[in-house]
């Protein structure tokens, strides 16, 4: 038994497969206790092709989501959210920040600048810049996300390692202050599979990064990020005896926007 699982896309984002029901058959067949959905919210025109819903779609894809939730509720626990870019854009209408139909919101960051640098198509710009300089603009922008309390949990804390630059620099301490300020607002971390599929093969955050939340009393949740209904379970089990091992009793749930706690 897998208890959650707190982010899944959709087709909508054009960049996934499979239908809504696909991910959630494939859930209930995986004995999955609770799916969040958290697709891509609308990004700008000018950033959106291939990444996002356009904001016109924003209805459709929490009432698709919504109507599913009583549809299944004898056979599983489904929960509505979105990952959302930070800074967050005008795109994402910010009356949904309340809408009683949403679960849970992630902050994630995936551009520095007007830079998709977690985008295999944009990759070359890792060589034109300086990678500690890439680095710490990330984790300013992570620190950002944190302080902005919009947000319910912290996507894929480590995402600029995605293709396997490291930095030469050290972020322990900065990574220490952004964890005590998550401590501090009760900002969940996830705990997110898919970059072991990536070029960096390790999940977001590594290892370090969830033992410096875990001393600092950071809330977790495991995901997969799955693009696919068939990578919905993606080395959870796995992950669930990495934080066990590291600490974790508890991970956390949403639902309405608030945070309850759920025995692993
Ligand atoms: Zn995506
Ligand atoms: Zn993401």
């Amino acid at each position: 038994m897998i208890p959650a699982n707190y982010h899944i896309h959709t087709y909508l984002c054009n960049h996934a497969t499979g239908t809504i029901d696909d991910y959630i058959n494939t859930a209930i067949e995986m004995k999955i206790g609770e799916i969040g959905f958290a697709d891509h919210a609308p990004l700008p025109e000018h950033l959106r092709k291939g990444i996002t819903m356009k904001p016109e779609e924003t209805e459709f894809y929490i009432s698709e989501i919504d109507k599913r939730k009583s549809l299944f509720k004898n056979r599983i626990m489904i929960r509505l959210g979105f990952e959302v870019d930070f800074p967050m854009h005008d795109s994402f209408d910010k009356k949904y920040l309340t809408d009683p139909r949403i679960d849970f919101l992630i902050g994630s960051c995936h551009f520095i600048d007007d830079w998709p640098f977690d985008h295999n198509a944009y990759i070359d710009e890792y060589e034109r810049r300086d990678i500690d300089d890439i680095y710490s603009r990330y984790y300013k922008i992570m620190e950002a996300l944190v302080d902005s309390k919009q947000f319910d949990i912290a996507g894929h804390f480590d995402i600029v390692k995605k293709f396997g630059h490291r930095p030469k620099k050290d972020f322990t301490d900065i990574i220490e202050r952004i964890s005590k300020k998550m401590s501090k607002f009760g900002l969940t971390a996830e705990i997110n599979t898919s970059g072991m599929l990536k070029p960096v093969k390790e999940i977001y955050p590594s290892h370090d990064i969830i033992e410096t939340f875990y001393r600092n009393n950071v809330p977790v949740t495991i995901s997969s990020d799955s693009h696919s209904p068939e990578l919905i379970g993606y080395l959870l089990g796995y992950t669930l005896e990495k934080i066990k091992k590291i600490g974790y009793k508890k991970i956390s749930g949403f639902r309405k926007r608030k945070r309850y706690e759920i025995a692993i």
